[in-house]
């Protein structure tokens, strides 16, 4: 497999014309393929580093995966989406964030940090749905790196894989814009959002814009994306009462039935100075999210040590409906996606 040494290298080799954007009368092109949109001038290049203007053209990745493998569903986290099947899973390189406590920063943060090489493999869409289908995946996940970025290639992608019945999803920052959305919904079923933080200073730090994240959310269920937002908890980064309430009660306000992960942290990347996450920690925040009129408030990344908060619970009758413990389904007693005890529906995508 090809391997390439430089980020211009990387970029160039495997770039083609993109399609998420507009001239301005100024000269620059402005891309909408997320939130920040980049006015970029000829020879330049966006926040994300990985779309830029070359002869009046902007070029997008495109042809090749950082990260390939099939996933639990359970990983990414969706846990209201075909409990126990499999998300064949590819990554690009690059992010329009820059969180310093990145878990996949070698892919996400490449092009910021490129001591860190990463192989490249160059692969078509149709073979990237062979793969899913001879690895009885149920649906294509663009995850690993920040998937918005690279829309044009994970469309390709997903439109193959309609025609071939897989479904789509994205793992994404939710620094969407509302035309992308737009674009992406006929193609992609799930997202995946990371609520990182409620305090606007922080998400600054992260390279995004509080607002824009929470409007996504706002947008992600308005237009019928089946949805389900993560919170990594970093101790003394976004752990307080306060916080983890307001981060709650804004989800209730969309819809008390978007199942919301909060997930353990451990240290990485530039972020080594706090502890990893407390299992009572977890157990707190979704105690607190369940206050506020969540249904469905999960503890993650500490499989076995968070009591029965890896399961899914009736809202109506508290019957325990899917069993977890990490990425593995112990028991799904569902019934046509209705609790077996007292009827009630619950909202996902069951067997
Ligand atoms: S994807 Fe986002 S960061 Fe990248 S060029 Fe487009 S608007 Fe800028």
């Amino acid at each position: 497999m090809p391997k390439s040494t430089t980020l211009d290298d990387t970029l160039r080799q495997y770039a083609v014309p993109g399609r998420f954007y507009v001239k301005q009368d100024n000269g620059r092109l402005k891309c909408y393929a997320c939130g920040h949109y980049c006015a970029i001038p000829e020879g330049g290049r966006g926040i994300c580093q990985v779309r830029y203007v070359e002869k009046g053209v902007m070029k997008v990745p495109h042809g090749y995966v950082a990260g390939l493998a099939s996933d639990p569903i359970e990983k990414k986290p969706f846990y209201h989406v075909y409990p126990g099947s499999k998300a064949l899973s590819f990554g690009m390189l690059g992010c329009d964030f820059h969180c310093a406590y990145c878990q996949n920063w070698t892919t996400s943060q490449a092009l910021r940090h490129p001591e860190g090489p990463m192989p490249l493999y160059v692969i078509s869409a149709q073979e990237l749905v062979d793969l899913a289908l001879r690895h009885n995946c149920r649906l294509i996940t663009s995850t690993y790196n920040e998937p918005l970025i690279t829309s044009e290639w994970a469309l390709e992608i997903f439109k193959r894989g309609k025609e071939a019945g897989l479904q789509g999803s994205y793992v994404s920052n939710g620094n969407a814009s509302p035309e992308i959305l737009d674009i992406l919904r006929p193609y992609v079923d799930f997202y995946k959002v990371d609520l990182k933080s409620f305090n606007p200073e922080h998400y600054l730090q992260l390279g995004g814009k509080l607002q824009t994240v929470l409007k996504t959310i706002e947008l992600l269920k308005e237009k019928g994306f089946w949805v389900e937002i993560v919170t990594l908890v970093v101790p003394g980064f976004n752990d307080s009462e306060k916080e983890l309430r307001q981060i709650a009660k804004f989800i209730a306000s969309i819809s008390p039935h978007i199942p919301w992960h909060i997930t353990a942290f451990h240290p990485d990347f530039e972020m080594t100075e706090p502890e990893p996450t407390q299992a009572s920690c977890l157990i707190h925040a979704c105690q607190i999210g369940k206050a506020e009129g969540l249904h469905f408030c999960y503890a993650g990344n500490l499989a076995g040590a968070t009591g029965d908060w890896e399961n899914t619970r009736c809202p109506q009758c508290g019957e325990t409906l899917v069993e977890r413990m990490g990425f593995t389904i112990l028991k799904n007693n569902l019934l046509n996606g209705h609790c077996p005890h007292c009827n009630e529906v619950i909202p996902g995508f069951w067997d």
